[in-house]
């Protein structure tokens, strides 16, 4: 393996380490329990958990909870699931909503030490109050509140006494900074909402502000990495962190990951599930984690993904083409191949006398440990209507009349008569095989360049096959004109019934890859039933959409 360089923020914890500032680091992955992960998470999973696999120390899962309105239990488990099944292991689970007492004490021990303030006005006061990035803001009459009036009123605000949003609680920092975050942020706010862990024991809530940087203190995370929006709220970070004596805790940002031809946005996301364009946060066109399982990519895939487009700290949209490679490359690997008919026209052999026999079929031919299977072949089979031309063109290598060609695992046909209905359809191509050119074992002498999958008629099943395209027409959905609804992609679904499958594919397993020859790579769906089984096409064998 070639080494890679270390993309800039392995540099800046190998500088650490190597300069003893830390024994050791620690990291997090802060998820807000509002929705699936998505592809974008997956990048942020693999850098912070990736950092501490590559030099040691822990990562912890700490959910973002602190927004009582929009969080569920539901989504805790989602995000569980979805960061073991990429192949990580946290630390430690932690949830900001266990920090509402310590946070509680720091805001009183901010309002002792004359840096925070009750305030009463109203948000649209407080922002105009604010100024704008150009104009310096002034502090209103509630700046001035003596120490004991604060302590009174915020316990009182949390107490209940008053309504939501008749009263914040402020830092009091520096209404003249450039930086617009700096001048007095808000540090809680009135909610009077239950919460889905804390219940309804609190009706304040901190902010993200006065939550984010201080979790990441008691916590002892000595590198927070979060997206580039947050450049501007390290001031506040740094800020309080030094007020209130804690932890040093220290942010460095890196560039959001979008995907191209969807949307990376968990409120954009519930919008498609609650508008009924797809089946659920996991329906397999969806950019979720939980999609990419049920359409499936695997852990690897996406982890490989995650680390091709490595870190940066410029936004980038990624093609949605890389991330179908990287499901290629492996799956390549490590897929059970299989003969799928998708559109059968019947062949029939007629001068097979055996009846039926055995064949014998490799697995996978990238991995020999998958070992082989048998196959029946018998006097009718079914192969790709596609496959086969009445009157080709030159160079075509399939079927067509006096034409040969190799079937998969088995023999060298020839068509001689093609069967036609009233209407001209082709219903039967009448075929004859040459009994010394059995793959494996061939000495007939023929060369021939086209080899087709079949299926025998006389022992196959019926599956169904879901085919999904792109969710999205457009590259970016979201800066579009108008609703990003609009540019969904009406045939990104295609189902086909009827195909016909070799048997072995009876017993495939939701956890089972495949690729079905010609076709692309496939996994049983997980909520296939029992009597009719249904692949999900996970990716086409080649990069087939034009740009
Ligand atoms: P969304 O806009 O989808 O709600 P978010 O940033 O609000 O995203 P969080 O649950 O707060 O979602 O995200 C958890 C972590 O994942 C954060 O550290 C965030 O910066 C990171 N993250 C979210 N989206 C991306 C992305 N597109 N690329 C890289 N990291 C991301
Ligand atoms: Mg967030
Ligand atoms: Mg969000």
């Amino acid at each position: 393996e070639e080494e890679k360089s270390l993309n800039f923020l392995e540099e800046i914890v190998e500088n650490d380490l190597s300069a003893g500032k830390y024994q050791s680091i620690m990291t997090r992955f802060p998820p807000e329990p509002n929705g699936y992960l998505h592809i974008g998470h997956a990048s942020s999973i693999c850098l912070n958990f990736g950092l501490t696999q590559k030099f040691g120390g822990g990562t912890n899962l700490r959910f973002d909870d602190t927004n009582p309105v929009t969080e569920d239990t539901e989504y805790v488990e989602s995000i569980k699931e979805d960061i073991k099944w990429l192949g990580f292991e946290w630390k430690h689970e932690l949830y900001a909503s266990d920090y509402f007492e310590t946070l509680y004490e720091y805001a009183i021990k901010l309002i002792n030490n004359g840096l925070a303030y009750v305030d009463d006005s109203t948000s649209e006061e407080i922002a105009q109050q604010k100024g704008t990035p150009t104009q310096p803001g002034h502090r209103n009459q509630y700046a001035g509140r003596p120490v004991e009036e604060n302590l009174q009123l915020f316990a009182d605000m949390r107490a209940g006494k008053y309504k939501d949003g008749e009263k914040v609680l402020r830092a009091k920092i520096d209404m003249e900074s450039p930086n617009m975050l700096m001048r007095d942020p808000i540090l809680y706010r009135i909610k009077h909402a239950h919460h889905h862990r804390t219940g309804d024991a609190w009706c304040i809530y901190p902010m993200y502000d006065f939550a984010h940087g201080q979790s990441d203190s008691i916590e002892h995370i000595t590198h927070s990495i979060c997206t580039m929006e947050f450049v501007p709220h390290r001031e506040v970070y740094d800020w309080l962190i030094e007020k209130l004596a804690i932890f040093p805790s220290k942010q460095y940002e890196f560039a959001r990951r979008n995907l191209s031809h969807t949307v990376t946005s968990k409120r954009k996301l519930l919008q498609l599930v609650n508008e009924k364009y797809v089946s659920g946060w996991d329906d397999p066109r969806m950019p979720t984690i939980a999609g990419y399982r049920r359409r499936g990519y695997t852990p690897e895939s996406i982890r490989d993904f995650c680390d091709r487009i490595g870190v940066g700290k410029r936004d980038n949209m990624v093609d949605l083409g890389l991330l179908e490679f990287c499901a290629r490359e492996h799956l390549n690997k490590i897929a059970l191949r299989r003969m799928v008919v998708f559109d059968p026209v019947k062949v029939v052999i007629t001068n097979y006398e055996k009846g039926s026999e055995l064949l014998v079929a490799e697995n996978n031919p990238e991995d020999t440990s998958t070992g082989n299977r048998e196959i029946s072949f018998s006097n009718e089979l079914y192969i790709e209507r596609e496959d086969f031309m009445e009157n080709p063109p030159k160079k075509y290598f399939r079927l067509a009349p006096g034409q040969k060609v190799r079937l998969k695992h088995a023999y060298i046909i020839q068509c001689d008569e093609v069967v036609k209905d009233e209407a001209g359809a082709v219903m039967q191509l009448n075929c004859t095989y040459i009994p010394e050119s059995k793959s494996g074992a061939d000495t007939s002498g023929i060369h021939v360049k086209g080899t087709l999958h079949w299926v025998n008629a006389k022992d196959h099943i019926a599956i169904r096959i879901n085919e999904y395209d792109r969710l999205f027409t457009v590259e970016n959905p979201a800066n579009e004109e108008g609703e990003f609804q609009s540019y969904i992609n009406a045939n990104s679904l295609t189902v086909l019934n009827g195909a016909l499958a070799e048997p072995a594919l009876k017993e495939a397993l939701v956890s089972d890859r495949f690729q079905f020859l010609r076709k692309g790579y496939f996994v049983l769906d997980k909520e296939s039933p029992k009597d009719l089984l249904v692949f999900n096409r996970t990716v086409t064998l080649k990069d087939s959409w034009a740009k």
